[in-house]
C-alpha cells in the first residue's frame, strides 16, 4: 500500500483527493494506491493521527506554518518562505517540508502573463493578504523580477494598508494579486475591498481562489478590461509538484 493524503482544519470538499484519485486510476501501478484526508484541529497531535506507512502529505489551512516544528529537514525553498503544503516521509521515517505552492504559482503567473506579451519586469504588484499564500506569491514574483507592495489589515513597515490605496496606486500597480480568502465559496458577495475605478483594460488580475471560478475579485477586473486568472492551474501544478516529490529517490 502507497498511502499519501492531505492535513487541515476542517476539511470540507477536497480538490486533492479527487486529482490524485483521478491521477491513480490512470496509473497502470494503482493498485493499493490511496490518498486520504486527515482533518487534524491541533497539529501537536498529527504524528498520533498519522499512520505510521504514510509516504507523504499535503497541508492546507491552517497548518502550512505551525508544521514547521515537526520537521526534521526543509527544503530551502520552503525555509525562505516561511510555509510548508507538502511533506515527504524520509527513508528513516523523517519528514521534510517543501512548498510547492510558490513553483505552481510561478509557473502558472509566467504563462498568463506571457500570453498577453507582457515585459515581466515592466510590472510593479500588488498582493493582497499576509498568509502563508501570500508569502509564497511573493517569493515567486521575486524569482521573476516583479517589484511588489504587499497590502495588509495591519500596519508593517513597507507594505500599505487598505485605506491607503488610492484608485492612482491603483493604477500604477498592473498587476493585483488576491491571496486572501475573500470571495472564497461559500462566501462568494465577498471581496477585497480596494478601489476597482483604478483598474484599467491594462492591468492583470490573478485570484489564487478557484472556487468560484470567477470570483466578485476577478468579475470586477473583468468589467473593466482587465485580463483575469484564478487559481486552479496554480492548485493542478502544486499538486503535480507534490507527486514528482513524493516519488523522486
Ligand atoms: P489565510 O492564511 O487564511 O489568509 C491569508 C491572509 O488573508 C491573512 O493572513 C490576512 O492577511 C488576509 N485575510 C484573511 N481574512 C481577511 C478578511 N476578512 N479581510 C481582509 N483580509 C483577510 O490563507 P492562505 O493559506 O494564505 O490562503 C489564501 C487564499 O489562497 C485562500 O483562499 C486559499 O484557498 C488560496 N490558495 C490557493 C492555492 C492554489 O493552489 N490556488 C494555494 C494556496 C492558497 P492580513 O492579516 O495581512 O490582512
Amino acid at each position: 500500500m502507497r498511502l499519501y493524503g492531505l492535513v487541515g482544519w476542517p476539511l470540507g470538499h477536497s480538490f486533492s483527493a479527487g486529482y490524485f484519485a483521478e491521477r491513480f486510476a490512470a496509473s497502470d501501478r494503482t493498485k493499493g494506491w490511496r490518498y486520504v484526508n486527515f482533518p487534524v484541529e491541533k497539529i501537536e497531535t498529527l504524528r498520533d493521527v498519522l499512520p505510521r506507512d504514510i509516504r507523504g502529505f499535503n497541508v492546507t489551512i491552517p497548518h502550512k506554518r505551525s508544521i514547521l516544528p515537526l520537521l526534521s529537514q526543509l527544503d530551502p525553498q520552503a525555509r525562505e518562505i516561511g510555509a510548508v503544503n507538502c511533506v515527504k516521509v524520509l527513508p528513516n521515517g523523517d519528514w521534510k517540508g517543501y512548498n510547492t505552492d510558490a513553483p505552481g504559482f510561478e509557473i502558472s503567473l509566467k504563462g498568463f502573463l506571457n500570453s498577453y506579451d507582457e515585459g515581466l519586469r515592466e510590472l510593479k504588484a500588488l498582493v493582497l493578504g499576509g498568509g502563508g499564500a501570500a508569502a509564497a506569491v511573493e517569493h515567486a514574483l521575486g524569482r521573476l523580477g516583479i517589484a511588489l507592495r504587499k497590502v495588509s489589515r495591519h500596519a508593517a513597515a513597507g507594505q500599505l494598508l487598505y485605506a491607503e490605496l488610492t484608485p492612482e496606486r491603483v493604477r500604477a500597480h498592473r498587476l493585483i494579486i488576491n491571496a486572501t480568502p475573500l470571495g472564497m465559496a461559500p462566501w462568494v458577495e465577498r471581496k477585497p475591498l480596494i478601489p476597482y475605478e483604478g483598474i484599467t483594460p491594462g492591468h492583470y488580475l490573478y485570484d489564487l481562489i478557484y472556487n468560484p471560478a470567477l470570483s466578485v475579485f476577478l468579475r470586477e477586473g473583468g468589467k473593466r478590461g482587465a485580463w483575469i486568472k484564478n487559481g486552479l492551474e496554480m492548485l493542478v501544478l502544486q499538486a503535480q509538484r507534490s507527486w514528482e516529490i513524493w516519488n523522486e529517490e
